[in-house]
């Protein structure tokens, strides 16, 4: 595993992606509180076809992750003066690491799926139907669509995340690579 670990992080590395950590996606930590926060008290709910009610149950996202021996979680630390600065860096993250998932691919991990750091923004419009999607070999849901517990999850790896109280705090965002 080392020495396909050392490849993956390769492929990584040349793209930009040195900050991330190693999880069994065992420990990844999927509850329905977070469905719950997705549905009741987030604006994507319903407007966004990567985002709840566009996904599986979290009983299926439980399942999907089992399914995988090894995932990368990366992390992504930025603040913004004028926060809608973020979506620009959003669309390039993702697209960056859409090129990942697509060479990591190619290598010959057949099964590998990664989920964007925040909803997807490849288009300026959403069409909020996945199955109207402008680019549904693109698009992917986020950990939290998929209900990752990403506070739990992420702080059992020694990452840091908190609570944002303003748009000017420093955000710290984690995109997941399943690999197998
Ligand atoms: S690719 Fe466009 S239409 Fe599809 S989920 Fe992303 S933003 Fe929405």
């Amino acid at each position: 595993m080392s020495k396909a670990k050392d490849a993956l992080k390769k492929i990584f590395r040349e793209r930009g992606f040195d900050d991330f950590k190693w999880i069994d996606p065992k420990q990844v930590i999927i509850a329905q509180w977070v469905r719950m926060k997705c549905t009741y008290g987030c604006p994507n709910y319903g407007e966004a076809a990567s985002c709840p009610p566009n996904v599986p149950s979290v009983s299926d996202c439980r399942e999907f992750f089992d399914e995988y021996d090894l995932a990368a979680i990366f992390h992504f630390s930025r603040s913004f003066d004028n926060p809608d600065d973020r979506h620009d860096w959003t669309r390039e993250t993702s697209i960056q690491l859409l090129e990942v998932e697509k060479e990591v691919f190619l290598s010959g991990y057949v099964k590998t799926f990664l989920m964007f750091m925040d909803a997807c923004e490849l288009c300026e419009e959403c069409t909020a139907i996945r199955a109207d999607c402008k680019h549904p070999k693109r698009a992917r849901p986020t950990p939290e669509a998929m209900g990752v517990d990403v506070f739990s999850t992420v702080r059992q790896i020694g990452y840091p995340i908190d609570v944002l109280k303003d748009y000017s705090d420093t955000m710290n965002r984690y995109a997941i690579l399943l690999v197998e």
